[in-house]
């Protein structure tokens, strides 16, 4: 397995294809620095042997040790580390750890790729060709993005109802040897410092929009790739340096008659496919945020307590209420991912039909509990800011700048001033406000509340899923036979196939 510097090396090496606000920029820049280092703790974290077991995994291409982040789930047991794992390293660095989109889209095009080629009946090698493509991807440790979302357009237009067909990326040509894409994916994650991206499509499809059921990986600097960056770093600390300083980055990626060769091509034109990719990189990923997300709410919930103590409020009963709330919201949205995990399984749930068996047998987990849990924790994203701001007072908006706090002149009225509560040395108090002030009054803070609202798909999508796959009609007949309709069946639940408890819990 890679160190983080091996990584860091690597990139070091990649063509230039990254613009930031104006300048072409290397993948190394500083700017990127505090990104690379918040990604680079998941190779130090599972270097160390204490974390082998949650960070690593035996992968069942080679059989060869490998970091989790780059394993097909093989098993329960495996998405129960998956969670943990994020929800250990997303502690570590106080919000994203920034991987996750590249495990969750290797598990989705895993299992499409396959279902794609069984309904071709042979005729296409997706499977063995992505086979191939993540033999590479384990051994040599790297870092994966995935490529999603579209920028879409008119929202009320499907994709080849676009005036612009670029509005989403499709196949522009077919050609002996590869294909030819074109089109935009926006906001994508860590593809400034990603090795390989994962491109998948980002929704249903109907036959006419078969040129949009599109999967690929290419390198980040691929010929005919180029990647409009943002870069989000908070303020620079000089005087008072915070224990960790992380960074994130996101991306315009544009294709321009990008040739792809049909050896990264994992879909090209299975229109019913694209649209299962599209869901289950989506589920993978909501998945991926009942580890993160937990994590985010034990950040929130100690800096929420420590505001209450440093303006000695911690025993108020609004306070209570208020850390009480936090606490419900994380566990809630781990219980979920916990319980999908637990009842996992080779399946995806089917319309019409019920669960289903999908893929090669690599496990997916339970599309509803990963749906009721990124919904809700991830609409009380803006709820557990309001909190802070309630128990911060106004004091972390208008908190003067470090250098002020060094200068002669001011230095020692503004520590008078900024002295709350008598048990907390003032220097932690200030050192405090600086850190609530990151998180809630810079760019930085905003960009991540809007992530962690809209990333894995807004609520609305959530929403579609939980309510077109839950079985509402096996509720209705129950309730006709307890209220003594006609149509009812007291069994109507047992009959259902919505929930297959494993047998060790039967
Ligand atoms: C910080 C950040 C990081 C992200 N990282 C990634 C990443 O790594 N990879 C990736 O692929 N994506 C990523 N995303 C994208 C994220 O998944 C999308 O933002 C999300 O799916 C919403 O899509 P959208 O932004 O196009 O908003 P829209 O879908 O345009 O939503 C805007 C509003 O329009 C409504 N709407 C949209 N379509 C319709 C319709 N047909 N009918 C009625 N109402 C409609 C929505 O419900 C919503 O209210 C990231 C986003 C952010 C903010």
């Amino acid at each position: 397995m890679r160190t983080k510097q091996d990584y860091i090396n690597r990139l070091s090496k990649m063509k230039r294809n990254l613009y930031f606000d104006g300048q072409l920029i290397d993948r190394t820049d500083e700017l990127q620095m505090r990104c690379l280092n918040t990604i680079g703790t998941t190779y130090d974290e599972a270097a160390k042997p204490e974390n082998q077991e949650l960070m690593t995994a035996i992968s069942h291409l080679t059989g060869e040790r490998i970091n989790r982040f780059n394993h097909i789930h093989q098993n329960t047991i495996d998405l129960h580390n998956k969670q943990d794992m994020t929800r250990m390293l997303c502690q570590k660095v106080g919000g994203c750890i920034q991987r996750c989109m590249g495990t969750d889209a290797t598990n989705a095009i895993y299992n499409v790729s396959f279902e794609a080629d069984k309904a071709n009946n042979g005729a296409t090698q997706y499977h063995e060709n992505f086979k191939k493509w993540l033999t590479r991807f384990q051994k040599e440790d790297l870092i994966g993005c995935c490529a999603q979302t579209d920028v879409k357009g008119d929202r009320m237009l499907r994709p080849a109802d676009q005036p612009n067909p670029g509005a989403y990326v499709h196949i522009k040509e077919r050609l002996k040897d590869g294909i030819v894409v074109e089109g935009c994916k926006v906001h994508i994650s860590e593809a400034s410092v990603a090795d390989e991206v994962l491109v998948v499509p980002t929704r249903a499809l109907r036959e006419q929009d078969k040129d949009y059921a599109v999967a690929f990986a290419v390198p980040g600097d691929w010929d005919g790739l180029k990647q409009v960056v943002t870069i989000h770093n908070l303020r620079e600390r000089e005087h008072f340096p915070r224990g960790f300083m992380p960074g994130s980055t996101d991306s315009y990626m544009i294709f321009e008659n990008c040739f792809v060769p049909w050896e990264r091509v994992f879909l090209a034109g299975e229109w019913q496919h694209g649209g299962v990719n599209a869901l289950l990189f989506a589920l993978f990923h909501r998945h991926s945020y009942s580890g993160c997300k937990p994590a985010i709410g034990d950040v929130i919930l100690g800096t929420a307590a420590l505001a209450a103590e440093c303006n000695n409020i911690q025993k108020a009963e609004h306070v209570r209420k208020k850390l009480a709330e936090i606490i419900m919201v994380t566990e809630l949205g781990y219980a979920a991912g916990y319980t999908a995990s637990d009842l996992g399984g080779p399946q995806v749930f089917m319309p019409g039909k019920g669960f289903v068996p999908y893929g090669p047998g690599s496990y997916i987990p339970h599309s509803i509990y990963c749906n009721v849990g990124r919904c809700l924790s991830g609409e009380a994203v803006w709820h557990e800011s309001e909190i802070l701001c309630d128990l911060a007072g106004g004091v972390v908006a208008t908190f003067p700048h470090e250098k002020d706090f060094v200068n002669p002149e001011t230095k020692d009225a503004l520590l008078k001033y900024t002295k709350r509560s008598s048990k907390i040395s003032v220097e932690d108090q200030a050192q405090f406000w600086r850190f609530l002030g990151d998180a809630l009054c810079s760019a930085t803070g905003g960009i991540r509340n809007i992530g962690a609202y809209h990333g894995g798909g807004s609520p609305i999508m959530e929403q579609i899923a939980i309510t077109t796959q839950y079985d509402i009609e096996s509720r209705k007949k129950l309730v006709k036979y307890i209220a003594g309709m006609s149509g009812g069946d007291r069994e109507a639940l047992a009959k259902s196939n919505f929930i297959k408890r494993p047998k060790k819990d039967r």
